[in-house]
């Protein structure tokens, strides 16, 4: 029986954009549902706007897969759609010696990854690329940059509507049903609540991934994780910032640790920091700054009192407990679930926007490479 359209998306964030681009340049028929306004309103604008180099994730998982080859597609597409980027470089440093067989493991494990470019700096050869950091020893990622993450999914968005693409707004996604003969029934509500048939629905929904697949009849509840949400706040720099290059510390249980990375005007922020939350609130608490003086002090001891004013939250789509190992990105397709034209994407946290072209071929694979796959 012919459906209503051949695929919906369900999220209009990067990653969403970024399939829908990929399944309608290859010649789907393909309709992205947001329930906000339009796109980006989630993580996607609530992130560091770095393009990782693939360093920090084990070997073999999605996450190191993806984000270095996406890292690459990314730059190629940049250049080639105009998208603002800067590849600036960073430096991820050790604040005495104890930590230095940890930036040793992070280069071990980035070669692991294909990131073979690392470059180990001692003290005088950071401080000869930044004057104002202080540290015992450093690694150079040459390949990490920075990019416009909205210019980037405007870009998703052109490739994907000029393929023939729709995308329709205010559009929340509310139940489906897996239909016997093949594909699905989706129904969306907000102010014209609509019900739509298609072959292919793919969950790209973010933060709601897990609450959207706990909707879809048909679908077994245990491929569903349970999500976690955790906060992480930014500081922005009052003034100029005296360094050139993103500066890392040593990463942190959930996170990365209260970095800093300078956006394409070259205003300095630091952050996010890690709070694990129960529900979706962007509130910023400034009271959180104070912790942040003491962790940038350690690699840059002039940070002044009073620099450092509240900035904006973005919130991880975990899919593990807070004392639980980081899980690995999980692309749910119909190979792990069974059903034929489901794609879930679930924790698709950091380097989700680094990998985004990526995990849409891999979106497309899934669906081409199991018999249940493609219609
Ligand atoms: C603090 C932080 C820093 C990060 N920094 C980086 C970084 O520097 N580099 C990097 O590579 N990655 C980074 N990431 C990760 C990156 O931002 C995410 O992986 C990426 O933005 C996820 O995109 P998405 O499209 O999956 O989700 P989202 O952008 O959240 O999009 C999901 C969309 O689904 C929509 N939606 C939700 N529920 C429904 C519903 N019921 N019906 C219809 N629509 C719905 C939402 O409105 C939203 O637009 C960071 C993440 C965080 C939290």
């Amino acid at each position: 029986m012919s459906k209503d359209v051949q695929c919906i998306v369900i999220g209009a964030g990067v990653v969403g954009l970024a399939v829908a681009r990929e399944l309608s340049i290859n010649g789907l028929e393909v309709m992205i549902t947001d329930r906000a306004e339009g796109i980006g309103t989630g993580t996607s604008s609530r992130n560091s706007e770095v393009i990782h180099a693939g360093i920090y994730y084990p070997a073999g998982s999605l996450k190191a897969r993806l984000c270095v080859q996406g890292k690459h597609m990314l730059y190629e597409y940049c250049q080639s759609r105009g998208v603002n980027h800067r590849q600036l470089g960073k430096l991820i440093v050790a604040t005495d010696e104890s930590e230095h067989q940890i930036l040793n493991d992070i280069k071990q494990k980035a070669a692991a990854n294909g990131v073979t470019d690392l470059q180990w700096l001692n003290a005088s050869q950071a401080r000869s690329l930044e004057p104002a950091l202080s540290c015992t020893a450093a690694l150079l990622s040459p390949s990490t940059g920075i990019i416009d993450s909205h210019g980037l999914m405007l870009a998703y968005q052109g490739d994907a509507e000029n393929a023939g693409a729709q995308c329709v707004f205010h559009c929340p996604f509310e139940s489906a049903r897996v239909l016997p003969g093949g594909g699905f029934e989706v129904s969306f509500g907000g102010v014209e609540p609509v019900t739509l048939t298609c072959d292919i629905l793919i969950n790209a929904a973010g933060l709601q991934a897990p609450a959207v697949a706990q909707k879809i009849d048909g679908l077994d509840q245990g491929a569903v994780p349970k999500a976690y949400l955790c906060k992480g706040s930014y500081f922005n720099l009052q003034g100029k910032a005296p360094f050139d290059h993103l500066i890392y510390p040593v990463p942190q249980k959930a996170g990365l640790g209260v970095h800093l990375t300078l956006d394409l005007g070259g205003q300095a922020k630091f952050g996010p920091d890690t709070q694990w939350v129960e529900h979706e609130d962007y509130d910023i608490d400034p009271a959180r700054g104070e912790g942040f003086y003491e962790a940038v002090r350690r690699y840059w001891p002039d940070l002044k009192d009073g620099a450092l004013q509240p900035g904006y939250t973005g919130i991880r789509p975990k899919i593990s407990a807070p004392n639980e190992p980081a899980a690995d990105f999980c692309i749910s397709g119909p190979s792990n679930h069974g059903v034929k034209g489901l794609v879930n994407l679930f924790g698709i946290e950091s380097p989700g926007l680094t990998a985004s072209m990526a995990i849409g071929l891999e979106v497309r694979r899934r669906l081409n490479d199991s018999e249940a796959g493609y219609p």
